[in-house]
């Protein structure tokens, strides 16, 4: 064979590897190389059903050098989540999902800046990934934090953005109120989304014509459930 022949057929190979999945198209089994053009619902299943199999036990098997070569070419992750940075909320575990299946934006508290925003922009408009989920998690130390009010060097100014959710909250409580705790964050979650909508009109444009979805969650370090806010 020819060193054009050869040359043709790698690039053949890469055009292969980078096609997007035709519209229409039955999307990938859960745990393989996902399509970016799933549906925002679908997306979402595929995070539902993923979940439920990391609390039930039966995580599926991979093969995750072989995911690192058949995503080498190319990405399409079909869905972006914010989630803290908890080491008890390790998003790709506890969706079950591979390599090259999410986005995984990771940041105390979940909260999200212009960085997240663009971070969001180029996963929705330029790689097309078609869910963006907002994930809390019960036990969040930067929640509990922003209730205390603790003051921190850099900390400080990222425990303010939970400000909102815990103005949001009703009456101030405290740290040690578990009910507390867990309604500033799911006000948190909400507040990201509504940045999310209101600071990006780029992403706001996507989610109002049904391009994308955006969801919210809390995922329970206790029992290593996500509760969709949607549900
Ligand atoms: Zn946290």
């Amino acid at each position: 064979m020819t060193r054009r022949i050869l040359s043709l057929f790698a690039v053949a190979a890469v055009l292969i590897l980078a096609a997007p999945v035709a519209p229409g198209q039955a999307p990938a089994p859960p745990g393989e190389h996902a399509p970016s053009l799933v549906t925002p619902k679908a997306a979402l299943e595929k995070l539902k059903e993923g979940n439920a199999r990391f609390v039930e036990g039966k995580r599926l098997p991979r093969d995750l050098r072989g995911q690192v070569a058949a995503t080498a070419a190319g990405q399409h992750p079909f869905a972006a989540i914010v989630s803290c940075m908890d080491s008890r909320a390790p998003v790709e575990l506890v969706f079950d999902q591979g390599i090259g299946d999410v986005f995984s934006l990771r940041v105390a508290g979940n909260v999200v800046d212009p960085n997240f925003l663009g971070s969001l922009e180029y996963a929705a408009k330029v790689v097309g990934s078609r869910l963006l989920v907002v994930l809390g998690h019960t036990q969040c130390g930067a929640v509990k934090g922003a209730i205390d009010d603790v003051k921190l060097g850099n900390l400080t100014g990222l425990l303010a953005e939970i400000a909102p959710a815990i103005a949001a909250s009703g009456p101030k409580g405290t740290s040690k109120d578990e009910a507390y705790v867990n309604r500033v964050t799911e006000q948190n979650v909400i507040f990201a989304m509504k940045e999310i909508r209101e600071k990006s009109p780029i992403l706001r444009e996507m989610i109002d014509s049904g391009t994308v979805g955006l969801v919210g969650g809390v995922y329970s370090v206790e029992t290593g459930r996500v509760r969709f806010l949607v549900d």
